[in-house]
């Protein structure tokens, strides 16, 4: 078995003691006699799996009880959606921090529920290589809600330091950041994630969310759409991916046994200094304000294009996959989630110095 290097930006790299469990568990789930993915979401079997996940995610990211894990599908897009819907009632207005593509496509589906604007907006000529500074951020002291993208995974831009929004409930973007350090989960309204980058695999998107929030929201939309269905049957209302459950239920347990979100934050430091040390600024740039580069996306420039280009196939060659930056920037891009180990950027740092030296 040969594994690469894995740096795709989502579905992404998952811990291979993870993968190799589950290939263990796969035929006899826990003496059951077939697979997980067979199990009735009503049995007893599933209903461990599932509650072990949403503990697991309680402990790690320490979630107290004011606040409500829910299992959904329909990816961190349907959030876009679910959240004006639940939480933007008609006569309000919610205010939308844009910053990146993702965050542009939050405030366009929240204006086809309801009133929204951009408290801030820092897309220049379709690039935002910044976030803005907190005077920069006009914010409506009334709004319902605030909406900011955590980490930028096509800019490689990421909040390390959050806004200052006042009393109004902060909702959070954080599928591409979701667990990389430890959480301070009560300064949120909701905070949402799409799995399949630092958690599991796609098609499951996990919501924390106040519960007074929840009491509150919208009853007049489509009982799937409902927060406070959902938080009613633990995330049981309907089907759930069962198996992308069971795989985060394997992600928080290895987390968890492997020392918490501590010991992962320092790992991720370690890794995105190393890959930026690497970044010298000279042959290889980064476009990226020094101040808010991400610790899980890393993008970056060679000279030219056509450099990027052969940067690219002979990284992949050399085992190195998923460099290649998102299609509407270009330039290269590695993501080096939780599950990307140190190994694997030092290979990617390695593999830099010779190929500059070969391009010099
Ligand atoms: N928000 C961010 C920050 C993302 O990176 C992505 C996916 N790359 C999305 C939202 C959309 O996620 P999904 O594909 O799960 O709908």
């Amino acid at each position: 078995m040969a594994r690469i290097h894995n740096f795709n930006a989502g579905p992404a790299a998952l811990p291979l003691t993870v993968l190799e469990r589950a290939q263990a568990e796969m035929l006899d789930f826990d003496g059951s006699g077939m697979s997980i993915l067979e199990h009735s979401h009503r049995g007893a079997v599933y209903d461990a799996v599932h509650n072990e996940a949403i503990a697991g995610l309680r402990q790690l990211c320490g979630i107290s009880d004011d606040y409500h894990v829910l299992l959904l599908q329909g990816g961190a897009s349907l959030q876009f959606a679910m959240i004006p819907m639940n939480l933007l009632p008609s006569g309000r207005s919610a205010d939308y921090v844009v910053t990146g593509a993702w965050s542009k496509k939050a405030l366009a589906e929240a204006k086809r529920i309801g009133t929204a604007r951009a408290a801030a907006d820092v897309h220049a000529d379709g690039v935002c290589n910044r976030l803005p500074s907190q005077d920069e951020l006009e914010l409506d002291p009334d709004a319902a809600y605030v909406h900011v993208t955590s980490n930028n995974t096509i800019f490689g831009t990421q909040w390390h330091q959050w806004p200052d929004c006042g009393d109004v409930p902060m909702v959070v973007d954080m599928s591409s950041d979701l667990m990389w350090r430890p959480m301070q989960v009560d300064r949120f309204g909701l905070i949402y994630a799409g799995a399949q980058k630092n958690i599991g695999p796609s098609g499951l998107a996990i919501v924390i969310v106040r519960k007074s929030l929840v009491d509150g929201a919208r009853e007049d939309i489509p009982n799937v759409l409902r927060y406070a269905i959902h938080a009613d049957k633990n995330s049981l209302y309907h089907t759930p991916n069962s198996f992308a459950v069971y795989m985060v239920r394997n992600v928080t347990q290895q987390l968890l046994a492997n020392g918490g979100l501590s010991t992962v934050e320092a790992s991720n430091r370690q890794k995105a200094e190393l890959l930026y040390g690497a970044i010298d600024g000279d042959f290889y740039r980064s476009p990226v304000e020094a101040s808010c580069r991400s610790t899980m996306n890393v993008v970056f420039n060679l000279p030219t294009a056509e450099l990027e280009q052969k940067f690219v196939v002979e990284a992949t060659a050399a085992g190195l996959n998923g460099l290649k930056g998102h299609r509407s920037v270009g330039g290269i891009r590695a993501s080096i989630y939780n599950a990307v180990g140190t190994d694997a950027v030092e290979a990617l740092v390695s593999f830099m110095a010779d190929f500059r030296q070969g391009a010099g």
